[in-house]
């Protein structure tokens, strides 16, 4: 018997190609539905409120191979942004930053836009197709040694291009504002993000576990089971106990759990901070900007880092004739709920006074949203074979995001039929 703990992206997929493969395995998580991290709340007016701003992008392979994408009825944001910037003055100055592979119709537009310097559009256009051209696990398996801004100030991109666009994109992809992040995944997502498109499905992102989980046993999945503690007989993992205090033996043990949890089942003294993140939901009746684009503001005093009216991607986000829009935070200064809604208000009502009319849904705090990935992080990356019958596998032991987590979950799985 296998028993993977952790029903996230990385469980589901390991339990997919178990199922397969025709092993037995049994898939127990604390929380009451499949997902961890990727979920969606229904609210009981309609509105689909995802846990944080996600996106899932078509062009991850191990999502696509895994997927029945067109079973999540996705809808596509536009490839780019509407980025707002306030010039010495003090007025706005909104331009769309289109990409020219995904809207060719475009291009000559996003080549001649006066945002940003020719030569920082070129350094950007060269530097996206050195990663297009560069095979994915080379990405990947090849750390740089240096952070994301390091890399934007050797290529020349550290000015009006950092400011307006690649610091309020990527901010909003790495959840830190620094652009600290190893080189390598800034390399990495830029040519995930040029070549593919961003998508919702339109049951929200919760769809994409919920998709995985369905096609799974039921019986073999348990819910709303917390795993307490593991049982150890020298090298080897023969069990848990859970949180009713019963006991399950295994021949193979999965932890497909977050860092903290991993590292609180193991025993071992929790790790850094993770990145944290909020999410204020609003809704409103008035259109603020037309197409399927995430807003970037690029001032430096704001609170916001990036805002998306969902409803411009999917209607199916918000009741008949009503709008949702989600606005990510990095570092609220605010601690006070209602004085973090009001200055939240007052900055998107500054560049769409339609805002003014707008109500606040809900918030949404994440502690432990995503793991730093700092210049050496593949260092301090768990391993995946953490023991002779004892497998790590989602964002703990590698990048953080729906593809890795997902393809980390296959790799353990794989590493268990072959030893079988
Ligand atoms: C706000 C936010 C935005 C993101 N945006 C994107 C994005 O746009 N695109 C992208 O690709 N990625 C994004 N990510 C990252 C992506 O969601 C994660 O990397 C991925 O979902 C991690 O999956 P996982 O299976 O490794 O872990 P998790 O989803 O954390 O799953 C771990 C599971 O283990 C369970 N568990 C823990 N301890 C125990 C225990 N003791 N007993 C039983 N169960 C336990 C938990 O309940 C949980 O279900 C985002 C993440 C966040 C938080």
């Amino acid at each position: 018997m296998i028993i993977i703990v952790g029903a996230g992206l990385a469980g589901l997929a390991c339990a997919s190609r178990l199922e397969e493969a025709g092993e037995e395995w049994l898939l127990l998580d604390a929380a009451t539905k499949p997902g961890g991290r990727v979920a969606t709340e229904v609210t009981a007016d309609g509105y689909r409120l995802d846990r944080g701003f996600q996106v899932l992008l078509d062009s991850y392979p191990t999502a696509r191979r895994l997927l029945d994408m067109e079973a999540l009825h996705p809808s596509y944001f536009d490839s780019g942004a509407l980025l707002i910037n306030r010039d010495p003055s003090g007025n706005l100055e909104f331009s769309r930053f289109l990409n020219p592979l995904a809207h060719p119709n475009h291009a000559l537009g996003s080549l001649l836009s006066p945002a940003f310097s020719w030569s920082e559009k070129l350094s950007l256009a060269a530097h996206a197709l050195v990663q297009i051209l560069t095979p994915d696990g080379w990405l990947l398996k090849n750390e740089t040694g240096h952070s994301t801004i390091e890399e934007l100030h050797r290529l020349g991109l550290d000015r009006g291009m950092h400011k307006r666009f690649l610091k309020p994109f990527f901010s909003g992809v790495f959840l830190e504002n620094n652009l600290e992040t190893e080189a390598s995944i800034f390399r990495y997502d830029l040519k995930k993000f040029a070549l593919g498109r961003a998508l919702l499905p339109s049951c929200g992102m919760g769809a994409i576990p919920q998709q995985l989980a369905s096609r799974l046993p039921a019986a073999r999945q348990k819910y709303g089971t917390k795993v307490t503690a593991l049982h150890r007989n020298g090298d080897r993992f023969t069990g848990v106990t859970l949180d009713d205090g019963s006991e399950m033996e295994c021949d193979e043990l999965v932890l497909a759990t977050d860092e903290q949890g991993t590292r609180f089942l193991l025993g071992l003294p929790p790790g850094r901070d993770w990145h944290a993140v909020t999410t204020l939901y609003f809704t409103g009746e008035s259109p603020l900007y037309e197409g399927g684009l995430i807003v970037l503001p690029s001032c430096d005093n704001g609170q916001v880092s990036n805002f998306c009216d969902l409803t411009n991607i999917t209607a199916d986000y918000a009741p008949h004739g009503r709008r949702l829009l989600s606005a990510t935070l990095l570092n609220p200064q605010a601690v006070d709920n209602q004085i973090l809604v009001s200055l939240v208000q007052a900055e998107i009502t500054s560049m769409f006074p339609a805002f003014a009319d707008w109500q606040f849904l809900k918030e949404l705090s994440i502690r432990q949203a995503l793991p730093p990935r700092l210049p050496g992080y593949g260092k301090e990356l768990m391993a995946t074979r953490f023991a002779s019958n004892l497998s790590l596998a989602g964002d703990q032991v590698t990048l953080a995001s729906i593809e890795a987590a997902l393809s980390s979950g296959l790799d353990v799985a794989e590493s268990l039929l072959a030893k079988s």
